[in-house]
C-alpha cells in the first residue's frame, strides 16, 4: 500500500474546499463521486472527482449539498482525513470573508497567511491517549500560497498577498464592538472556517493555501447607505467568477506533486510526544494515514 493514502479510493493530485457560493467547479471532467468513510465520520458529502486542465483533482463542498451545514456542525476533521485517504498533498481553500480594513474592498482576494481562531470547536486529530502538538506558526503553505498570488496577478485581479483571517464560531455575523476590537487587533478579514481546515491540513502534513473572497466590509465600516443583499451576491457571483480562473489556471500550473521545498510534509516529525509503546492500538489504527510513518 502507498504511504499516506487508503486502498481502493482513487489517487487523486490536488483538493479543492468550496464554501459559500462554489458549490462545483466549472469545466471540470468529472470522473466519479466519492462517499469516504472516514474514521472521524462522515464528510460534508460526496467528493468530485474529475479531471482539470490534466490534472485528477477532487472537489468538496463544505457546507454541502445546497448550503445545509454550518461552520460549527462542519465535520472538519473528516473531511480533511477524507482529502488524505484519496493520497492529496496540496488543498485549495475557498472562503467568503467579510473585510477588516478599508483598502480591502469588496470583491478583493486576500491571501491570508495568518489567522486568529476564535472558535470553540475540534481542530485537532489528536487527544484521546495521543498528545502530539504542531508548529503552527506559519499556518499556511508559502509555496501554494505564492503560485496563487502569481496567478492571480497574472489575471489581473485585486489580490492582496498575506493577511490575518480572524475565525470566529458564528453563525451570527460580529456586533459592531466585536468589529473594531478584531480591527484594533490588526485583523484584516473575518470568516468562520479557514483557521481549523488550516490546522488540521498541517496535522495531515498537506499543503493548505485559501483564497479569502471579500463579499463585503465587516459591520465596522459606516456607509451611507445599506449594503444590499442585491450587491452582496453580485460581489459573491464576481468573486466565484475570479476565484474559478485562479484554481483553473493554478491546476494548470502545478506538478503533479508538490516539490518538496515547503515543510509541510515533514509537519509532524518530532511533534508526538506520547510514547509510541503506550498509544493505544485503536488509535494508531484510526490514525495511521497521518502517523503511521512516525509510530511503529
Ligand atoms: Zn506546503
Amino acid at each position: 500500500m502507498t504511504e499516506g493514502r487508503s486502498e481502493k479510493l482513487p489517487l487523486v493530485e490536488i483538493g479543492i474546499l468550496g464554501g459559500t457560493g462554489l458549490h462545483k467547479i466549472d469545466d471540470i471532467e468529472v470522473i466519479e463521486e466519492v462517499d469516504v468513510k472516514t474514521p472521524f465520520g462522515k464528510i460534508s458529502g460526496p467528493f468530485i472527482i474529475g479531471v482539470l486542465e490534466g490534472k485528477k483533482i477532487a472537489f468538496l463542498s463544505r457546507h454541502g449539498k445546497g448550503h445545509r451545514i454550518l461552520p460549527s456542525e462542519i465535520n472538519y476533521r473528516a473531511n480533511i482525513y477524507g482529502f488524505k485517504m484519496l493520497g492529496i498533498e496540496r488543498v485549495i481553500s475557498i472562503n467568503s470573508v467579510g473585510s477588516l480594513k478599508e483598502e480591502i474592498k469588496p470583491r478583493d482576494i486576500v491571501l491570508s497567511n495568518q489567522f486568529f481562531d476564535r472558535t470553540r470547536r475540534k481542530n485537532s486529530f489528536f487527544g484521546e491517549g495521543i498528545a502530539a502538538h504542531i508548529s503552527f506558526a506559519q499556518p499556511v503553505c508559502p509555496e501554494l500560497t505564492k503560485v496563487l498570488f502569481d496567478v492571480g496577478r497574472e489575471l489581473n485581479l485585486r489580490i492582496h498577498r498575506g493577511g490575518t483571517y480572524i475565525c470566529i464560531e458564528g453563525p451570527a455575523f460580529s456586533t459592531k464592538a466585536e468589529s473594531q476590537i478584531y480591527r484594533s487587533w490588526d485583523c484584516d478579514v473575518i470568516g468562520m472556517t479557514s483557521a481549523t481546515e488550516a490546522r488540521l491540513c498541517r496535522e495531515a502534513e498537506i499543503c493548505y493555501a485559501t483564497l479569502s473572497l471579500v463579499t463585503d466590509y465587516d459591520v465596522w465600516h459606516e456607509v451611507e447607505e445599506p449594503v444590499s443583499v442585491e450587491i452582496i451576491l453580485k460581489n459573491l457571483k464576481q468573486n466565484i467568477h475570479n476565484a474559478s480562473a485562479i484554481i483553473k489556471r493554478t491546476i494548470a500550473t502545478l506538478q503533479a506533486h508538490r516539490s518538496g521545498e515547503c515543510e509541510c510534509a515533514q509537519a509532524m516529525k518530532n511533534c508526538i510526544v506520547t510514547r509510541s509503546d503506550l498509544i493505544p492500538q485503536e488509535i494508531k489504527e484510526k490514525l495511521r494515514l497521518i502517523i503511521g510513518k512516525y509510530v511503529l
